[in-house]
């Protein structure tokens, strides 16, 4: 069960190796989409060198307009391998269907994304399967229904679930979406599960990444999802909320002040 009282124990997400835990602080970084072999490779090696320990990109992407760019499917996880391959960084790429789950085999952690929070038959098949789901927030859900929606997936025999808190849908139209920076420590006092922050979708806005990824900090997040890109000008999706790889640097050695990498 994902309530804290019937389970006390934090709940250790050994991610391809990675532990993602209470207590630890894990960044995940890169692109949104997949967009080729040299941009996920270039991305994979310099955040990296900056201290990210998980690398993401999208290969299967839910686009509000239906003629944007889908993300390159299989071609994806595929590309997306082969910067694992490059750097030893375990991945993390989203499903939108459960009749994709048999090309995620080699993939370390499946996403759900927010608009999949509440595919319940998508969270059965995740939970029959062997593999970390990073769980979304839904852009309208509330704490209790993200915390249904895990126990789907935990009560098909995996545990091994981290929340993401990734900005929800308010009257506010300045940022793409508002943080609930409170999610992180109600969520934690909750479950046992670790909680990470995505603060870019929530901000849609790269100058508001880096000040929302150290509120997160703050609030006591056990990580981050920051998208970053090598050339965030030409992406092919979200480029206005993505960091260079320099300012992900920059990001990085700021944090290392703040938090104990180990
Ligand atoms: C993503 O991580 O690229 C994504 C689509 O996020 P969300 O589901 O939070 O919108
Ligand atoms: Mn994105």
């Amino acid at each position: 069960a994902v309530n804290r009282t019937v389970h006390p124990e934090d709940t250790v997400v050994n991610a391809g190796g990675v532990p993602i835990v209470n207590g630890m602080f894990q960044v995940i970084a890169g692109p949104c989409s997949v967009e080729s072999e040299e941009q996920i490779i270039e991305v994979a090696r310099s955040v990296k060198a900056s201290g990210a320990t998980m690398l993401r990109g999208g290969a299967f992407k839910p686009r509000t307009s239906p003629y944007a760019f889908m993300g390159l499917g299989e071609e994806g996880l595929q590309l997306l391998l082969a910067a694992k391959r490059e750097t030893g960084l375990p991945v993390v790429t989203e499903v939108m269907n459960q009749t994709q789950l048999p090309l995620f085999d080699d993939i370390d952690v499946i996403q759900v994304g927010a608009r999949n929070m509440q595919n319940f038959d998508l969270l059965r098949e995740v939970g029959r399967y062997n593999k970390p789901v990073l769980l979304k927030r839904g852009l309208a859900n509330t704490l209790e229904e993200l915390l249904m929606s895990a126990e789907y997936i935990m009560s098909g025999g995996n545990s091994q679930v981290i929340l993401c808190e990734r900005g929800i849908r308010t009257f506010e139209t300045s940022t793409r979406n508002t943080l609930d920076l409170s999610a992180v420590p109600l969520l934690k006092q909750k479950t046992h599960l670790p909680v990470i922050v995505d603060p870019s979708h929530a901000a849609g806005i790269q100058t508001l990444v880096a000040p929302l990824a150290r509120a997160a900090v703050a609030v006591g997040a056990d990580g981050l999802m920051i998208e970053t890109h090598n050339d965030p000008a030409q992406a092919l999706s979200d480029g206005a909320q993505s960091l260079n790889l320099v300012q992900f640097k920059e990001l990085m050695k700021d944090l290392k002040r703040r938090i104990d990498f180990e």
